[in-house]
């Protein structure tokens, strides 16, 4: 019998509609006179990974009309003066979205940073009350991006998520976490490994959709996998001059139904969440929906 090729679940191609669809609506608002949406994107210190993520979100945001304002910061900013520009963000009328970029520097306390930005301008969805709307299905919240754009690269595919088993390695508080609550809300029996867990395979093997979001490449390998499964692979680590995921792609590939890429899946779609829910913010606060 001849084996059907495994779907490539391309972000990047589905990224470009929905960015498309963003620039449109935005065009829209501007014809009628109104301010273009306006993020305040927040970097402290010099971390190579961080700059490159910025530096996609800041031509991201001028593409598809969004107005950009990056705050570079040296490492030594202290955590009061942090916490100064974010109050002056949340007070000022024509920003729309906050994102402060993780990890921050050590001297500087993540949770209370996370806390301070209003949550209505919490387009990371980082916020507890955002995090308690994700949790009480509440559509008036921001839901992080990276699980948004893979609910979206879901849901773009068809790939029904009711009643089925999705399996989650990886915890994080990016990730994983928010991840494992809209997987919940999308009606999934949802199981949740991380560094702790006796034996990944044994829940693994079992997915009918794995999602795998650690940073340890070939973490996946092809006999943890279900036949004709689904794999999103949410990881990004660097070996050599090779971006790679958690997932032994090649090996993997042959037994799923779908299966993301990286680079071009989960990563693009995270910068369209982040465009989403900055449009959203924005629309919130003009009036609009
Ligand atoms: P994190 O460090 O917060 O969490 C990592 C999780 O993986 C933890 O729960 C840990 O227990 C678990 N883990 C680590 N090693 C494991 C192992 N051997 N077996 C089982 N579980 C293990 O990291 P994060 O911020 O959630 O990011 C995870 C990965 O996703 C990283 O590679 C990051 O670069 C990537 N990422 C990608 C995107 C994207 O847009 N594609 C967005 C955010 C993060």
């Amino acid at each position: 019998m001849e084996k059907t090729v495994s779907i490539i679940l391309d972000g990047r191609a589905l990224s470009e509609r929905l960015r498309s669809q963003i620039s449109d609506e935005i065009r829209h608002y501007l014809s009628k006179g109104l301010r273009p949406p306006t993020l305040a994107v927040v970097l402290v210190g010099d971390d190579p990974a961080s700059q490159v993520y910025v530096g996609n979100k800041e031509r991201a945001c001028q593409k598809v009309g969004i107005r950009s304002l990056v705050y570079r910061l040296p490492y030594n900013t202290t955590h009061e003066e942090l916490l100064e520009l974010i109050a002056q963000l949340n007070a000022d009328e024509e920003t729309d979205g906050i994102l402060v970029q993780l990890p921050l520097p050590p001297h500087i306390k993540q949770q209370e940073v996370i806390i301070a930005i209003s949550p209505k301008k919490d387009v990371d969805g980082f916020h507890p009350e955002n995090m308690g709307r994700l949790v009480a299905r509440m559509e008036d919240g921001f839901i992080p991006c990276t699980p948004l754009g893979i609910d979206l690269l879901l849901k773009h595919y068809g790939i029904e998520v009711k009643g089925k088993d999705v399996v989650i390695v990886g915890a994080g508080f990016i990730v994983g976490r928010p991840l494992s609550l809209l997987m919940l809300w999308r009606d999934a029996t949802v199981s949740v490994c991380h560094i702790h867990t006796k034996d990944i395979s044994q829940y693994t093997k079992r997915a009918d959709i794995l999602i795998s979001a650690t940073g340890v490449p070939g973490l996946i390998k092809p006999s943890m996998v279900k036949e004709g499964s689904v794999v999103v692979d949410v990881g990004i680590s660097r070996v050599g001059d090779r971006i790679v995921g958690d997932v032994d792609f090649e090996g993997v590939k042959e037994k799923t139904y779908a299966i993301t890429p990286v680079p071009g899946g989960v990563g693009p779609m995270t910068v369209t969440a982040l465009l989403m829910n900055a449009l959203k913010a924005y629309k919130i606060r003009m009036g609009l929906t």
